[in-house]
């Protein structure tokens, strides 16, 4: 197949696990009989240096013509100034709002190879393998809200409407049927009117998807149950808060941050994808940043927007015979550890 991919390396070690993340694309090109037409854009802060503006116009026409988006990370200390008018996360917020994407994956799981990174015992960890399906764009972040200003109250609103939570719960039963077939609906329904609507409304799209067996979970007894039964998990569908959370919370069953990889989708097979970590500006261009964020990125770009299911396991099982071989980058290394290049290299010669 032809596919148009924009790139948005972004500001820090974003180039660099671009580069490497291109490499892997090639290849799966290659070896898949595919063409890859890369448009390379600016934001975050490398667009403010060259343009003043943190997305130039330029950069979401070139969105706008391609299949998917691959986002590294932007921001660093260069622009940190929070009085400044012009921000490099402002483009990050602006082009996920652009694209209407309501729906963010992220998939966090437990390398076996990583055990000594992660806070649980290994035996917890094994199998761990969750997607979790955030709702983006209502919830309580957008409900109206009240500043206490100099009063003594403030208030913000959980609103959902059905149809909000039912195209996202649709994402996420597709998701399930591509997996274990089993979904988890987190809400507070004992407590929250608009939890109780969100309850129904799952339950209701549910009714298409009967090869998914759904559970109802209430927000407290998941939290607790993600670190003390985390393999029982598949696939977590949540509101914008309640996944805001939990995601961050089993990120770390994973062992690095470099590790994590997610996939804002909208309506239709168009997204946006990008690592979970931020530019490391700590470690940028010094060589040891972990590409596996956006490599898994670029994975979920092949099955959700490309459709492309085998390559995206191509890809994940490359970065799992890497792993295996005792390859490291400096995040995940106990002792020797291996650069960006070198680290793309091995999961190269296993994707061959
Ligand atoms: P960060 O995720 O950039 O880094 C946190 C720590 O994790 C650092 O020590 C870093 O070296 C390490 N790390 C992150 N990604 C890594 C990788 N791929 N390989 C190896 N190590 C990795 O978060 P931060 O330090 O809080 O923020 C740095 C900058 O990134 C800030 O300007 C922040 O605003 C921005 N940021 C951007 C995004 C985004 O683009 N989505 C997200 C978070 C933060």
């Amino acid at each position: 197949m032809k596919a148009n991919i924009t790139l948005l390396p972004g500001d820090g070690v974003g180039p660099e696990i671009t580069a490497a993340t291109r490499q892997v694309l090639d290849q799966v090109a290659t070896k898949f009989g595919h063409e890859f037409i890369y448009h390379e854009a600016l934001i975050g802060g490398a667009a403010i240096d060259q343009t003043g503006t943190s997305l130039p116009p330029e950069t979401l026409k070139a969105a706008e013509q391609s299949d998917a988006i691959l986002l590294a990370a932007v921001g660093g200390p260069q622009w940190d100034d929070p009085t400044a008018d012009v921000r490099p996360e402002q483009g990050l917020l602006a082009i996920r709002k652009h694209f209407g994407l309501f729906a963010n994956l992220r998939p966090v799981k437990a390398y076996p190879a990583l055990s000594a990174f992660a806070p649980l015992r290994a035996e917890l960890l094994e199998g761990v393998d969750i997607l979790f399906v955030r709702e983006l764009t209502g919830g309580i972040y957008f409900g109206q809200r009240q500043e206490a200003g100099e009063g003594d109250t403030a208030h913000d609103t959980m609103i959902y409407s059905r149809d909000e939570v039912q195209r996202v719960a649709h994402v996420a039963f597709r998701a399930a049927q591509k997996r274990r077939k089993s979904l988890t609906s987190v809400d507070k329904a004992n407590v929250l009117a608009s939890m109780r609507l969100w309850r129904r409304a799952v339950a209701e799209v549910h009714e298409d998807y009967a090869d998914v067996s759904l559970q109802h979970a209430l927000v407290d007894s998941c939290a607790m149950h993600l670190l003390t039964r985390p393999a029982s998990f598949d696939v977590v569908l949540a509101g914008n808060m309640f996944g805001d959370i939990l995601s961050d919370e089993a990120s770390v069953l994973a062992g690095s941050l470099g590790m994590l990889p997610s996939a804002s989708l909208g309506a239709d097979r168009f997204g946006l994808y990008e690592p979970v970590h931020g530019s490391a500006p700590d470690i940028a261009g010094q060589g040891k940043a972990n590409p596996t964020g956006m490599i898994l990125s670029a994975a979920m770009m092949l099955r959700y927007s490309l459709e492309l299911e085998a390559e995206a396991q191509a890809v994940e099982a490359a970065i799992e015979g890497a792993l295996a071989d005792g390859a490291r980058t400096a995040d995940i290394a106990v002792s020797d550890s291996i650069s960006t290049g070198e680290f793309t290299g091995a999961i190269l010669s296993h994707l061959r």
